[in-house]
């Protein structure tokens, strides 16, 4: 867990230079290709991580912007859920991973990167991945494996 979740991606965080929550701005783009939003429900929405932890990298989140789940109303909650499972059946169906890690980080020294507004992130997992993840995560994040794999999902779903 300790390599999953934290090492590669500190720089990104340190970097980061986007103003604003994402999680915010993204749901108000309008259906533009690199939203990467996956899945748009009433309360919440799908979207994929432009910086992933893995491959398949989904994050479910409110519209609202709200911290901890102890501010979700109880349509949210239940949506959010909804959402969680719907995203692992879509990731199950299209790249077939053999695990996977769902996380909520609360709070920054939890590990959040956008500590403010409560995401939950459904990570696949395949066989292995821990020992290269880290090596191929010094490369760059190749956008067109991301505009690859969003069209795959919303493809999906239209089935
Ligand atoms: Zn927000």
């Amino acid at each position: 867990m300790e390599k999953l979740w934290a090492p590669w991606r500190a720089e990104y965080t340190k970097s980061k230079k986007t103003k604003g929550c994402i999680f915010c701005l993204k749901p108000k783009s309008k259906g533009g290709k690199k939203d990467y939003i996956v899945t748009r429900g009433e309360y919440v929405f799908s979207m994929l991580n432009a910086y992933p932890y893995n491959n398949g990298h989904i994050m479910v989140a409110p519209y609202r912007h709200i911290q901890g789940l102890d501010g979700l109303k109880k349509e949210e909650t239940s949506e959010l859920m909804e959402m969680v499972n719907k995203s692992i059946y879509l990731l199950k169906t299209i790249l077939k991973p053999s695990a996977f890690n769902i996380g909520i980080n609360i709070g920054s020294i939890a590990g959040a990167g956008y500590a403010e507004h409560l995401h939950v992130h459904i990570v696949p997992r395949w066989q292995g991945d821990t020992n290269f993840m880290p090596i191929i995560a010094k490369t760059k994040v190749v956008p067109e494996a991301l505009d690859e794999l969003h069209k795959r999902l919303k493809d999906a779903q239209k089935k």
